[in-house]
């Protein structure tokens, strides 16, 4: 099949752009080169963000009733190509083609719940302390956008910044990763078809800190939105404050898993090992730091084991595979690192831990037990198939060890013990927490951090609300 013809999207015209440069896309399970990625010139990118000047007054007057006819339109589109995107999501990503139609399931649903919100930017009236005073508080879109988005959801990560932006009257220039650039291209194809106006959307690519530089220094851009790692969301959010931008950050996690001796320990395992190896661990709230309550905590690794066993890896393409490749050959080296060091602080390999083959960058499903609190992998975001369990005896030890990392992102916890789940719901760092599963993302819900994790939620009213600027309005006389 033909991977997707990448381009640039500038004031609604594809094109490859002026700079004569590109980069190779590389398919992370054969390591052939799919594609070339066009990079935009200094030009290309001065003229997105004119385009989306330009393209944020036409789309900030027109009425949200309209908006959302564009965007349903193109949710549309994207149902109706749903099939073809997510072989080429696969292809450039890895993840297994069955997940990718998932993935894009869910890109379709945030795209209907943001454009549906974007009708209830409600404001309000408030009293007022003078006779015949009128007082309004109104919302109005905070501006043209800049958001940078990391490859691990070439979709989600993609729409849950466009369709925040355009949902509240926004425009938005997005540099998606150039490791997976395929995916953002047809949704920007998908929006062109639908009717959307020129410059409202304009999506480019470049060298990531070349292009970061160059639109946060840019007065006219008021919002930048970044998903990725923590470091770089520093370093953007430092890059934005010569301009006061308001920032979105979605940031890596470290989630802990807390498993109290009274759940379901068997379900409970295999629950966390499908939700570990989706995605092959390379999800921002992968579960990553296992805490199993001493007197369950053989019974739980190994039903994890017997569970990781079953995961097949290989070309997300073929038939039946549940994990794919990791997306690049750095991230090889960065898990067996985690694993060595591992072992060396005295924890149990109990399965996996190495490269599979030559071609491809496959890493075995991998667990450790009794792996030491100072271990690597219990302090920094691991982002692979790597799942290191660790025990503990009381409530009160096991909240402060899930509390101690700077990260903040998602937290878990099995137990069937109401008053358990109340105080850990109540006493954890976390911007999120699932009992009993491993929901934590749904369209109408907020996603997102605390702490180092980052701040300013996607999804739900809050993720509409992050795109949005009170004014404040009194009238007397009229
Ligand atoms: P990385 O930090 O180098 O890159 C992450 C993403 O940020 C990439 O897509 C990259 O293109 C982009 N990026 C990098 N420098 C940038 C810059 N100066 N300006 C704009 N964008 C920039 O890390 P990586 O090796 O690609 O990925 C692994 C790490 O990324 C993990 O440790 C994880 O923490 C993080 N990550 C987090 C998420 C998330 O959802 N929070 C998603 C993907 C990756």
């Amino acid at each position: 099949m033909a991977y997707e013809k990448l381009e640039l999207l500038i004031n609604g015209k594809f094109s490859a752009g002026t700079s004569g440069k590109s980069e190779p896309v590389i398919n992370p399970a054969t390591e052939e080169v799919i594609g070339h990625v066009p990079h935009a010139s200094a030009a290309d990118l001065d003229e997105a963000i004119a385009a989306a000047c330009d393209g944020f007054k036409v789309w900030k007057a027109t009425p949200a009733v309209q908006r959302q006819a564009i965007m349903e339109a193109t949710a549309r589109i994207l149902e109706d190509r749903k099939a073809e995107m997510a072989e080429n999501l696969t292809l450039e990503m890895g993840k297994p083609v069955g997940e990718a139609a998932m993935e894009l399931d869910f890109t379709i649903s945030v795209l209907r719940w943001y454009a549906e919100e974007g009708k209830r930017a409600y404001g309000r009236l408030v009293p007022a302390r003078v006779p015949g005073m009128r007082q309004m508080v109104t919302k109005e879109p905070v501006g043209p956008v800049a958001a940078f988005v990391a490859w691990n959801f070439p979709g989600v990560n993609v729409i849950r910044k466009v369709a925040g932006a355009l949902g509240a009257g926004c425009s938005i220039v997005i540099k998606a990763s150039e490791e997976t650039p395929g995916t953002c291209v047809a949704i920007a194809r998908a929006f062109q078809d639908a009717g959307l106006p020129d410059g409202v959307l304009n999506v480019v690519f470049g060298v990531p800190d070349e292009v970061s530089r160059h639109l946060l220094a840019d007065p006219r851009l008021r919002k930048l939105s970044f998903t990725g790692s923590v470091p770089i969301g520093k370093h953007l959010q430092r890059l934005a404050a010569d301009n006061l931008m308001r920032c979105t950050m979605e940031l890596g996690g470290h989630s802990p898993v807390i498993v109290f001796d009274d759940a379901d320990v068997q379900k409970a395992a295999q629950m966390a090992a499908g939700f570990k190896y989706r995605n092959a661990g390379q999800v921002c709230v992968s579960p990553t730091r296992f805490f199993v309550q001493d007197s369950v905590a053989d019974e739980f690794a190994d039903a994890f084991v017997d569970a990781t066993k079953k995961v097949k890896v290989g070309n997300g393409m073929d038939d039946g595979v549940a994990m794919g490749p990791l997306i690049g050959e750095r991230r090889l080296g960065i898990m067996q690192d985690f694993v060595d060091d591992a072992v060396a602080s005295g924890a149990e390999l109990m399965h996996g831990g190495e490269r599979m083959g030559n071609q491809g960058y496959f890493y075995t499903p991998t667990v450790l037990k009794n792996v030491p609190e100072d271990a690597k992998i219990m302090n920094e975001e691991p982002f692979g198939p790597v799942a290191p369990i660790a025990s503990f005896e009381s409530f009160d030890e096991v909240v402060a060890r899930a509390n101690k990392l700077m990260f903040g992102l998602a937290s878990y916890a099995f137990t069937n013990d109401g008053a358990r789940a109340a105080a850990l719901a109540d006493q954890i760092e976390a911007g999120m927490l699932a009992v009993n599963s491993f929901v934590v993302s749904t369209p109408e819900t907020p996603f997102g951090g605390i702490n180092e994790s980052g701040y300013g939620a996607e999804g739900g009213i809050e993720g509409l609300d992050a795109y949005l600027r009170t004014k404040f309005v009194t009238e007397v006389g009229v």
